[in-house]
């Protein structure tokens, strides 16, 4: 099969023809990629700022149908429409059974063994998995418990989305910092993830949600589609944090950073009341370092790591695919273009650029 490979990084991705095992390991499924995502966090391997082994198959929100289950599977079944995410959990951990699977402790035990035939491979030699999905693929061979079943109503090529960055999203909003009617919201970059934290904030009943970002039209799409109340372009308003001071009636009670850039956690501080929470939404460096003043602690504000949306795949997600079929999550306006394999590098290009929300690659 083809998938796009990340040999360096700073390298394209080329499109190379890559094994697959002819036999599934027990717990394991097979599935026809469908649509795969182009995210932030594939950004960050390929320009070196977090590092990982090559060469690697980047891509980890990625939605398909299965062709093939291992021979302990017993609630998947061929043909069935899945959701393939990076929160791939043991389901024994301690974590695992206290019912938080994104804090799985064990996630070595839903790989091979170092021994085995790898997942993906090249002339003999194994290609890296990136997050036990690597959706940049026309087949992915994942864990059981990487997948989860969804209504085939669902549109595949939105549902690919919801892996990571809805999850997220959203997640954030309602699950982590679970947002309260009446709550004032700042969101820190109107990406795939700040998008989604904004209508997860909306949904929740914010008094309002304060979108910020670099580009005008990620903030249009931010107030016109993802319930964002106010926008504000941080190219060119120099003093944001006063500026959500006023319209907050002395600073948000939440204010998300879904970027990735340190300095913007002491932002997010800045435009927070006292007592008010900010949450570490985006990924940040493996050399990244946070500054900020002490002070804010004793204002009663907390800095609070977020991994991913505290999302609990089995039952999130189906209950994600309910709302967008009940037309309360917003989807269309969060894909941007659509392109085919062949064509990974100009997604790539978009993101770097900025450009639409959300490229998808369908196969
Ligand atoms: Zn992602
Ligand atoms: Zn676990």
């Amino acid at each position: 099969m083809r998938a796009a490979v990340l040999n360096a990084p700073h390298e394209r991705l080329r499109i190379e023809r890559i094994d697959t095992p002819d036999a599934l390991e027990p717990h394991e499924v097979r599935v026809a990629t469908a649509a795969v995502g182009i995210c932030h966090s594939d950004l960050h391997v390929i320009d070196g700022r977090v590092a990982r082994p090559m060469p690697v198959v980047l891509g980890h929100e990625a939605s398909g149908v299965v062709t093939e289950v291992g021979a302990a599977v017993r609630d998947v079944a061929v043909g069935d429409h899945v959701v393939a995410c990076f929160v791939v959990f043991c389901g024994e951990c301690r974590m695992c059974r206290a019912g938080r699977p994104a804090m799985c402790q064990n996630r070595e035990a839903t790989m091979r063994k170092a021994d085995a035939t790898p997942r993906l491979s090249r002339v003999g030699r194994e290609v890296h998995q990136w997050t036990n999905i690597a959706g940049f693929a026309e087949e992915m061979v994942l864990h059981r418990n990487a997948v989860t079943v969804i209504d085939a109503r669902m549109p595949l090529d939105l549902a690919a989305m919801l892996g990571c960055a809805v999850a997220t999203g959203v997640g954030s909003a309602r699950k982590v910092a679970a947002v309260a009617p009446g709550d004032h919201v700042v969101v820190i970059g109107a990406g795939g993830v700040g998008l989604n934290v904004c209508q997860g904030a909306a949904a929740a009943g914010a008094a309002s949600v304060i979108a910020l970002d670099r580009s005008d039209e990620r903030l249009a799409l931010a107030s016109e589609r993802f319930g964002a109340s106010h926008v504000i372009n941080t190219a060119s308003v120099v003093d944001a944090a006063s500026v959500i001071r006023d319209i907050t009636d002395g600073g948000a009670d939440h204010a998300f950073e879904a970027v990735g850039v340190p300095a913007l956690i002491d932002l997010a501080l800045d435009a927070t009341a006292r007592g008010g929470s900010v949450w570490a939404v985006g990924v940040f460096g493996d050399d990244a370092r946070i500054a900020f003043s002490a002070g804010q602690l004793h204002s009663g504000k907390g800095v609070h790591g977020v991994r991913a949306g505290s999302l609990q795949p089995q039952t999130d997600l189906p209950l994600l695919v309910g709302d967008f079929l009940a037309g309360r999550l917003e989807l269309e306006a969060l894909a941007g273009r659509r392109i085919g394999l062949d064509e990974i590098n100009d997604g790539v290009a978009d993101l770097v650029a900025g450009v639409g929300a959300r490229t998808l690659v369908v196969f």
